[in-house]
């Protein structure tokens, strides 16, 4: 990259949006006299399952998201000897997940204009092993969750439902995180709503919940009451496994505050995309996502472009300082995942080729996300294969959203 004392600001990938609130609701907590567990993380809990509409489900707020998954992986019994399938386009954490409980992933295909998992393609893959199947709602997109709930329920499988893409949207009216049978949300560094790093679990119902509240402390049954009021007791008992994976209250301060705005989050992140999707439909060579935003709270926003320029168009953002990423890699071309069953992953690879992902920020002004597109009509004019002469891609969903 050049550097030019007169370039413009550069324009990251990402840019957690932290404000006046998260800046005094964290040192609020740093100096309460109780950096672990908590009064706070209890708040946070209470906001989350708001959040989502409050009703019979519980929510259990947990170190990252992928301990969320992996605890929600125990929860459908996933262990040695059985199965997990997940989509091949998807974040490692959902596979890693999986084996850390003894089961082994079985990946899956995707469907070409969601970017989320073919249900066709999962109930070829469900034999008798299958424990669970992993809803992964993708960047704007969500998945087909009524139809997968059927084919569950029909083939006796659960349901992990990774959403860490999709805290503070709907599906169909209902909230992402009322309706799934275990639902898990991210609030790392980079998502749309940041806590530093949580991970929430939402479970159906108090049993699991109890079960997910030991597994998160070491498998020690130290009463949540106690805990709740900053204390703590020294007279537990193991009374299941369980791994190190609780909240600091400082974290969950900053989820809170975060949680707070998550109406003004969804909108700027709405406004942003639908800016992009306006101002980039006229560049050839741009497939954009077939949405319109409506009912979600995007986490990222992408593009497809023809594998053959990618890098170099990559290159060339990053030379004028803007950022790209590419979510993602699919997980079975990662060296340590060859060795699992595979269904037909074609338009996953080929997906994989062509994503590119665009800055998406929570304070994003129309000109910044202008430039961005300028940038990318820039690069295009007059130098690209029309879509239609790239044999690889359906164009059909160009002009949709
Ligand atoms: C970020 C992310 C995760 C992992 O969450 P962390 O909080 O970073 O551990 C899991 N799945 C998806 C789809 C993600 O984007």
């Amino acid at each position: 990259m050049t550097t030019d004392i007169c370039a413009p600001e550069p324009i990251p990938l990402y840019r957690p949006m932290v404000e006046a609130e998260e800046v005094s609701a964290g040192s609020a907590a740093l100096a309460a006299g109780w950096l672990g567990m908590g009064r706070t993380v209890m708040a946070f809990e209470e906001a989350v399952h708001g959040a989502i509409g409050g009703g019979s489900r519980a929510v259990v707020a947990v170190s990252t998201g992928h301990a969320a998954l992996h605890l929600a992986m125990l929860t459908t019994g996933a262990g040695p000897g059985s199965e997990v399938i997940v989509p091949a386009f998807t974040h490692l954490a959902d596979v890693q997940a999986i084996i850390a409980t003894g089961a082994e992933p079985v990946f899956c295909d995707i469907d070409p204009l969601t970017l989320c998992i073919d249900l066709d393609r999962a109930a070829e893959l469900i034999g008798p092993a299958t424990r669970a199947l992993v809803l992964m709602d993708y960047g704007p997109h969500l998945c087909d969750h009524t139809a997968a709930a059927a084919l569950a329920e029909e083939r006796g499988v659960r349901i992990v439902h990774d959403a860490a893409h999709a805290f503070g949207s709907a599906y169909q009216g209902r909230p992402v995180g009322s309706f799934s049978d275990v639902c898990v949300f991210s609030f790392d560094p980079v998502k749309a709503l940041t806590a530093i790093d949580a991970g929430i679990v939402v479970v159906r119902d108090e049993i699991e919940m109890h079960r997910l509240r030991h597994l998160r402390l070491l498998g020690s049954d130290q009463p949540v009451e106690a805990i709740y009021r900053n204390e703590k007791t020294w007279d537990y008992d193991a009374v299941d496994i369980g791994y190190r994976y609780h909240l600091s209250n400082v974290h969950a301060a900053v989820g809170l505050a975060q949680i707070g705005k998550v109406d003004q989050i969804r909108a700027a992140r709405q406004a942003a995309c639908r800016r992009y999707q306006e101002r980039l439909k006229t560049v050839d060579g741009v497939q954009l996502p077939p949405s319109d935003f409506d009912e979600v709270n995007p986490f990222l926003y992408y593009v497809r472009v023809d594998p053959a320029v990618r890098d170099d168009l990559r290159e060339h953002l990053a030379d004028r300082g803007i950022g790209t990423g590419i979510h993602w890699r699919p997980a079975h071309l990662h060296t340590r995942f060859r060795e699992f069953r595979q269904g037909p992953l074609h338009v996953t690879e080929q997906v994989g080729e062509e994503i590119i992902s665009l800055p998406l920020h929570s304070d994003m002004s129309a000109e910044v996300v202008d430039r961005v597109c300028d940038e990318m009509a820039a690069y295009f004019r007059g130098r690209v294969r029309p879509w239609a002469e790239y044999p690889g891609v359906d164009c059909s969903a160009a002009s949709a959203g």
